[in-house]
């Protein structure tokens, strides 16, 4: 999932013709008003702090400057704040225009129709959380042959929009549609789309894109600005890793065995600090440089826990194995494994061998990593 900070989503909406106010994206005090007195930003503006959680607009994180020393002054309250858990590095500020009525527009997939859905409420804005269901309108969207005037109308008279609002809602959801398909998407939101006067703006964009559908985008590679080097190195070489806060390194496969792997550690009063998904391989080339990688981030100790399925459990041996021997003596660490299901004697053999011994009970194994990460369990 590659989510986009507003500016960008907004940069997209540019591209494929939704309207959305005039605004430039700031990194400090300085920038901002410089910003705002050359007019490259018209006053009055907002200013938005640029994070991906939501409910900015309820949590102090949009507020209102008339002049550039209130923009400067906005900007440099904005950046310093947390929020939600994410440091606010970039601000955006841009035109403020004169809402008339907030509405909601966006198009998802739809898991369970199995089809894009185009989603719809005359009540949007801030308090789009708290609306009945009743006054959300949800149609699937064929996607051959996509938009059509029956999609349009239908929105139109959801949003009551007549006349040349819903003219122009027409043509703005054909748009909206365009970048859902054009780049991959799996969620393009306005919200709120503002009624101002005769026209509609689109004052939020928040654009979530698959990045299953990298490869035919090469542009998102620098998007994600969130990950940490280590994790960006992983990126490139394919491996699913993530880094936290703790000390104990988890490398299982599949996302189910992966997160249950990180609640039992917790559990038992141990921090994961990095994890790594091995999904399904068959390369024992790929084991090791995911394991080297691991021994980069420096855990205290690492827990490797594998159900053998399209990832044979001598493979994983193998690879870690031949790893084991080019990790540099000041990276080692404690190793606790546990390989259950195919291959399995085969892979506990391989370990052995190597010096590792394969814990076959879940919560024993997991408890050995914890005590050996040097937190009391
Ligand atoms: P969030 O969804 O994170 O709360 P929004 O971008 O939706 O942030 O902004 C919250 C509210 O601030 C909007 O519902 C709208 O009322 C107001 N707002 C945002 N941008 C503008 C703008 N350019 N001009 C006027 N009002 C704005
Ligand atoms: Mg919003």
């Amino acid at each position: 999932m590659v989510k986009l900070a507003e500016w960008r989503g907004k940069a997209l909406f540019r591209k494929y013709g939704i309207p959305v106010p005039e605004g430039q994206v700031v990194r400090s005090a300085d920038e901002a008003e410089r910003a705002a007195a050359s007019g490259s930003v018209p006053l009055p503006c907002v200013v938005k702090a640029q994070v991906l959680a939501g409910g900015r607009g309820k949590g102090g994180a949009v507020r209102f400057a008339n002049s550039p020393a209130e923009a400067r002054e906005a900007t440099a309250a904005i950046l310093g704040l947390d929020f939600k858990g994410e440091k606010v590095r970039e601000v955006l500020l841009e035109g403020k225009v004169a809402v008339g009525r907030e509405l909601y527009l966006s198009v998802t997939l739809d898991r369970g129709l199995r089809a894009p859905v185009l989603i719809a409420s005359a009540q949007g804005g801030v308090e789009v959380e708290s609306v009945a269901d009743a006054a959300i309108d949800r149609q699937g969207v064929d996607p051959f042959p996509g938009i059509t005037g029956y999609e349009t109308r239908r929105v139109a008279k959801v949003l009551q929009l007549s006349g040349n609002l819903a003219q122009e809602l027409a043509a703005l959801v054909r748009d909206l549609w365009a970048l859902f398909q054009g780049e991959d998407a799996e969620l393009v939101e306005i919200n709120p789309l503002a009624v101002v006067g005769e026209h509609l703006v689109a004052l939020d964009a928040k654009v979530i894109l698959e990045d299953d559908a990298g490869f035919r985008h090469p542009e998102y590679a620098e998007i994600q600005d969130d990950r940490t080097p280590l994790e960006e190195i992983a990126r490139e070489k394919d491996i699913a890793f993530v880094q936290l806060d703790g000390n104990i390194g988890v490398i299982a496969n599949g996302a189910g065995l992966t997160m249950a792997t990180l609640d039992v550690l917790m559990e038992l009063g141990g921090k994961p600090g990095v994890f790594l998904d091995l999904g399904g391989t068959d390369d024992p080339k790929k084991v090791t440089e995911a394991f080297l990688l691991m021994a980069e981030a420096h855990p205290k100790a690492v827990f490797l826990n594998i159900f053998g399925g399209v990832t044979r459990c001598d493979t994983v041996a193998t690879g870690l194995v031949a790893a084991m021997q080019q990790v540099p003596a000041a990276n080692r660490f404690p190793l606790v494994a546990r390989i259950r299901g195919n291959n399995e004697q085969e892979g506990i053999a391989i370990l052995r061998a190597a010096g590792v011994t394969s814990v076959s009970d879940l919560r024993a194994s997991a408890q050995a990593v914890v005590a050996a990460a040097g937190v009391s369990p």
